[in-house]
């Protein structure tokens, strides 16, 4: 393990039991996600997929949302996976911060937005009081292009949604994190708006080096934003490199079927929704050997028995017997 480790997400594996009492169904939701953030590489990795790939849970694992059923998240190489002192926590949601996907549902309607920045640098420490947080706020607001004369006295609907998450951006900034969770950031933002959020990310990557983890079905802004991608399928990673890598020269079968068709976003997807499976998911979940072989155009025997393991190259790693001399051990 390398000792600049920023996040390093170990073998995290989320089980869900779905169904009524006679027809439970086990779900690997995440089924042994790895991957790596480096301290001295400030960066944008991408967690891509349909709805029901496990790119979410993933998300809400690395927040602290639901526990692992096994693995761990190390942070600076300190294991966050089960912390339980509220002084470690407070300072483990610090250094990781999340936006939400709807900025609208991020506010109460009712409350002025400023409120949230002045009681977030509160909560967390950072100013003693409101009267003091005034320097934090300012260069959180800053930082997103806005000043504290935009966004005084004004309720969450007098902003558009892509102001709105600016300002939800610059909330998640008051406690000066290192990473940024960001899942479904401009899926409810205007199209003419979600440049200027993804182009954010970066300059928050640049510009003040934090590193964000970018949740998306969007290839098209993945692709622009992204330094590295992860693809992930039914709960595992099916490929994993640089954008340049995976999108430009795609290897795994469903990648290469992703790129040409994008699904449509999911408006109804929340971070707090229980998980519902549709009945192709089920199937696909539930697959012995690959779970892309009910799909796969390039399916071979060995696919539907066997779960494939990792081919390396060049720092991009690909789940497929295609690239693979041995396949790894019959998947359950
Ligand atoms: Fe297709 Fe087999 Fe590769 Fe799965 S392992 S993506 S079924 S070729």
């Amino acid at each position: 393990m390398a000792n600049n480790t920023l996040l390093h997400a170990e073998s995290l594996t989320k089980v869900y039991m779905m169904g009524q009492l006679f027809s439970k169904a086990r779900i690997v939701a995440v089924n042994s996600a790895d991957f790596l953030l480096t301290a001295d590489k400030p960066e944008i990795f991408t967690l891509a997929g349909e709805s029901g790939s496990g790119k979410t849970t993933v998300a809400k694992m690395i927040l602290g949302f639901v526990p692992p059923s096994s693995g761990r998240i190390l942070y600076k190489d300190a294991d966050i996976t089960h912390i339980r002192s509220r002084r470690e926590k407070m300072q483990f949601m610090r250094e990781i911060q999340p936006v939400f996907q709807n900025p609208f549902e991020t506010f109460n309607p009712l409350k002025k937005v400023e409120t949230y920045l002045y009681e977030t640098a509160v909560n967390f420490g950072i100013a003693e009081s409101r009267d003091t947080a005034g320097a934090e706020v300012e260069v959180a607001l800053k930082r997103v292009g806005l000043s504290i004369d935009a966004v005084r006295g004004k309720y969450p609907n007098e902003f558009s949604g892509g102001q709105l998450q600016r300002v939800s951006v610059a909330r998640s900034l008051i406690t000066n994190p290192s990473i940024l969770v960001a899942d479904e950031p401009v899926s409810m933002v205007d199209a003419s708006l979600r440049m200027s959020i993804v182009n954010l990310f970066k300059s928050l990557r640049d510009e003040h080096g934090v590193s964000v983890v970018y949740i998306t079905h969007d290839l098209a802004t993945a692709y622009y934003v992204s330094d590295r991608i992860a693809i992930m399928l039914r709960g595992h990673i099916v490929e994993l490199g640089t954008v340049e890598q995976v999108l430009d020269r795609p290897k795994h079968p469903y990648t290469q079927i992703l790129i040409e068709s994008v699904p449509e976003p999911d408006p109804e997807l929340k971070w707090e929704k229980n998980i519902a499976l549709t009945d192709l998911e089920r199937v696909e979940y539930g697959l012995a050997g690959c779970k892309f072989a009910g799909r796969c155009p390039k399916v071979m025997d060995i696919c539907r028995h066997a779960d494939p393991s990792y081919a390396h190259e060049d720092g991009r790693q690909v789940k497929c017997h295609l690239y693979t001399d041995a396949p790894s051990t019959v998947s359950t």
